[in-house]
Parts: C-alpha cells; sequence; structure tokens
C-alpha cells in the first residue's frame, strides 16, 4: 500500500536528503538491527548508538520518505483521547502517567533537536484546543481541571480572548504551553546523520522481505538477495508493518491535509499558536518559520491508496472551508495538497515494546495523531529494555501489547 500521496511539503521545501545510505551487499551481522529510518527509526537508532550498541537500519524507501515525510508534526502531550475519557479506558492512574510521560517526551525531543547541529525549523508553540459545540465547555473544563491536578500548565480561554486576541469565535478553548513544530523529514535527516556519525549503516533501499526467528537472533532476508542476522530487531516500519506482526492493533484511516504558500501573518497568526478541535471530525492548524500554514483533518474510515488520493482536491476544498470559518481574515492559497493513511487505536496509545510472539522484537507502533510523540517514548523504552536501564523499563507497562 502507498502509505501516502506523491506531494506532501517537507521534502520539497529546501530540505536536504539523506545521502549516507548503504547498498546491503553481501550477509552481515550486528548487534540490532532497525527496520524503517522513519522519525521512529531514526530516534530508535540514536537513542542506540548513543550507548553504545552497534545498529543497522534498513529501509526499502528514501529515509524520511514514508508517512514521516506527510506527517504535519504537531507535536502535542496532548493526545486524541482526553485525560478524562483515558482514565475511564484504562485507569487514572494509567492515563496520568500516559499523559506524564508525553509531556516529558516533549522535552526530551527538545534535547535531541538542540544536540543536532542542522537546523529542523523547530519552535516551541502554544496550542489551543478549541471547543466544537456549546456541549464540550462543561468536559473541557474538567479535563483542564484533571490535567492541572497533575501538574502539566495549561489555562481557560473564553470567547473574549479567543475572539479579541486570536480572531477565533468559539465558545472556549484549553491553552497549553508547550507544543512542539518542525520539520519532521529535516529532523529525521539530521539525526540519521548523527547515527551515521556515530557508526552506524543505513541500507537503503533494503526491502526486509522475510523475518526468520531463532532462538538467539533473527534473519532479516531482503528482497535483493542478501540478509542481515542481528541479536535483536526493531520493527519500525509505520503502518506499512507486515499484518503478522501487527494483527489487529489499531485500525488504519485515511487523512488530507494542505500547506500554504509562505505569507506575512504578523497581523492574522501573530501567537503562531497550534489550533485543534474537541470534536470530531477535526480541523488541526499550525504555521511554519517561514509562514506557510499547514492544515488537515477530515478522516475517512477507508485505507484504499486511490479513492484516498482522488479526494485530494475535494478533501483540499473542504478544509480551506473550515479553516476559513475558524479565521476568516486569514486568505490562504494551497501550494501542497496530499493525503495519507494513518493508525487509531481504542484509547490512542501506541503499541510498544518486545513483541509478545516472537522473540527478540521489539515493536516501535507510533500510532495516531500523537505520532512523533510516540515515537520519541518508543525510542527512550525500547533502548531502555535493550539495554536494561529500569529508568525507562519503568515505563513499558503502560504501552505493552497484551492489554
Ligand atoms: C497526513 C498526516 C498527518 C500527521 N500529522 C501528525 C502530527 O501532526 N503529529 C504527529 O505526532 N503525528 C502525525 N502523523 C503521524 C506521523 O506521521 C507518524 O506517526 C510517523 O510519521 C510515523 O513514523 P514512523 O517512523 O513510525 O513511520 P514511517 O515514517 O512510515 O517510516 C517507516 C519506514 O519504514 C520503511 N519500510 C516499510 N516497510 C519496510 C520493509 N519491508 N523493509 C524496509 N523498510 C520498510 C518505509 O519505507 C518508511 O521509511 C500524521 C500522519 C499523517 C499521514
Amino acid at each position: 500500500m502507498e502509505i501516502r500521496s506523491i506531494d506532501p511539503v517537507w521534502p520539497k521545501n529546501g530540505a536536504e536528503h539523506f545521502s549516507r545510505t548503504k547498498v546491503l551487499d553481501t550477509d552481515r551481522e550486528v548487534e540490532v538491527a532497525v527496520v524503517g529510518a522513519g522519525i521512529s527509526g531514526a530516534l530508535i537508532a540514536y537513542e542506540l548508538v548513543k550507548r553504545g550498541v552497534e545498529v543497522a537500519i534498513l529501509d526499502r524507501a528514501q529515509p524520511g520518505a514514508g508517512s514521516t515525510a506527510a506527517c504535519t508534526a504537531l507535536i502535542q502531550y496532548e493526545l486524541d483521547e482526553p485525560l478524562i475519557s483515558l482514565s475511564r479506558i484504562r485507569s487514572p492512574e494509567e492515563a496520568q502517567k500516559a499523559y506524564k510521560i508525553s509531556y516529558e517526551a516533549l522535552g526530551w525531543l527538545e534535547s535531541h533537536v538542540g544536540s543536532l547541529d542542522q537546523d529542523c525549523q523547530f519552535k516551541k508553540r502554544k496550542t489551543l484546543l478549541l471547543s466544537t459545540r456549546r456541549r464540550d465547555l462543561g468536559p473541557m473544563k474538567e479535563e483542564l481541571q484533571a490535567r492541572q491536578d497533575l501538574g502539566i500548565p495549561a489555562e481557560w480561554v473564553d470567547s473574549v480572548e479567543l475572539r479579541s486576541r486570536y480572531g477565533i469565535s468559539r465558545l472556549g478553548a484549553i491553552r497549553s504551553d508547550f507544543s512542539i513544530e518542525l520539520d519532521p523529514y529535516r529532523l529525521v535527516v539530521a539525526t540519521l546523520n548523527r547515527v551515521t556519525d556515530l557508526g552506524a549503516s543505513v541500507y537503503s533501499p533494503t526491502e526486509v522481505g522475510d523475518y526468520v526467528f531463532e532462538d538467539t537472533t533473527v534473519s532479516l532476508r531482503s528482497t535483493h538477495g542478501p540478509q542481515i542476522r542481528a541479536k535483536k530487531v526493531v520493527v519500525a516500519n509505520g503502518y506499512q508493518t507486515p499484518s503478522f506482526l501487527r494483527k489487529g492493533y489499531g485500525k488504519l484511516l485515511s487523512t488530507w491535509a494542505v500547506a500554504t504558500r509562505p505569507m506575512d501573518l504578523d497581523k492574522v497568526w501573530s501567537d503562531r499558536q497550534m489550533i485543534w478541535e474537541w470534536g470530531k471530525p477535526y480541523l488541526y492548524a499550525r504555521t511554519t518559520l517561514d509562514g506557510r500554514v499547514i492544515f488537515g483533518g477530515a478522516d475517512e474510515p477507508f485505507t484504499d491508496p486511490r479513492a484516498r488520493d482522488a479526494l485530494i482536491q475535494s478533501k483540499t476544498r473542504r478544509l480551506l472551508k473550515m479553516m476559513h470559518k475558524l479565521m476568516p481574515e486569514l486568505e490562504l492559497e494551497p501550494e501542497y495538497e496530499w493525503s495519507g493513511t494513518f493508525a487509531e487505536t481504542e484509547d490512542a496509545m501506541p503499541y510498544i515494546g518486545s513483541h509478545p510472539d516472537y522473540p527478540n522484537t521489539w515493536m516501535a507502533l507510533g500510532y495516531g495523531g500523537n505520532g512523533v510523540t510516540f515515537s520519541m517514548i518508543a525510542a527512550r523504552i525500547i533502548t531502555g529494555m535493550i539495554c536494561d536501564d529500569p529508568l525507562f523499563c519503568s515505563s513499558s507497562e503502560l504501552f505493552r501489547f497484551q492489554r
């Protein structure tokens, strides 16, 4: 399945492409093999090589060119499932842990980006979670209180402030003070450059066609012949994870996004806050450092890539209408329009950790709208498990496969 359409903004927005790839022309043995060089694989590989682990990364395509290239990169601690409802689905303790670790993960990501010597268009932003309907106000205030009780900085914005400060006509919003915007493609390239500096190999294009599980190793057979035998394997191939490894974890959907031409946003969007909605189907939006507006949503519960891509123009029109209604002063001129497949789970939580059925195999299924936050969490947890670091292993129970 083509995981995204051909024209997302990032690979064409002045980013370098990762060029230090190798050809897998002979069999190799390695400590840890990471399948997938998207944001998950890159961050996991980095955490491992930093601790001195020998790593090889395999990707069937250009690194970063999977879902990561389609990602609109509103990187948030706020999960698609509010804290109050996650508390009911899981338990209050687990929901609180999930929100806390997601908040912490933004700090890990900030330090990671700070340690790279390449510009990833990183910026800390505030986020407005807007009410969609009047009936949202009660639960949203309850949600705000639950977050504040956890020590997460967030506050209520009423309709007067929403209109006067942001030009938005909604009844209320939760304003969170810590979210991240960046260019996810640049982040992958910068991270893989560092990973390569530290001695790891990135094999691309190298498609893993088959997994052979033995007692103490896993062999990854490439579709062009040579294989890598690893003591441990981390599967980070996103929504293209083979079904025998993914079985039933998450439901695939189609989604659409638009990036405008760069423009002067100082008058109409001076705070450059990110925006998303309490109600569904939701609209979300952010800006970029070069003045683009990126927005998306309008998800549909099907996955056929041809049908998904055929809807790009009509979904763009619909998203434009929704943006215009929300922020009428913005004059939006689309330059890039794209679609992608992504997954959601029953509780908006990812599946991260050792696979219940296959030995020596770890999975980073960073599902849903918080994919990048979860990639960061996966990097710490999986590295913790592989390197026996109790600091990070302690959170692994939250994301386990049998729950
Ligand atoms: C339109 C859209 C908007 C989104 N917006 C956001 C957002 O605002 N915030 C957010 O946090 N998340 C968002 N997401 C989700 C986010 O993009 C994903 O969670 C994230 O990119 C997943 O990264 P990954 O590295 O796990 O997967 P990918 O980036 O897909 O990387 C997987 C890699 O594995 C490789 N691969 C696959 N199969 C094989 C094989 N057999 N052998 C070798 N290599 C293989 C692929 O080529 C690919 O490079 C969005 C997703 C979409 C589609």
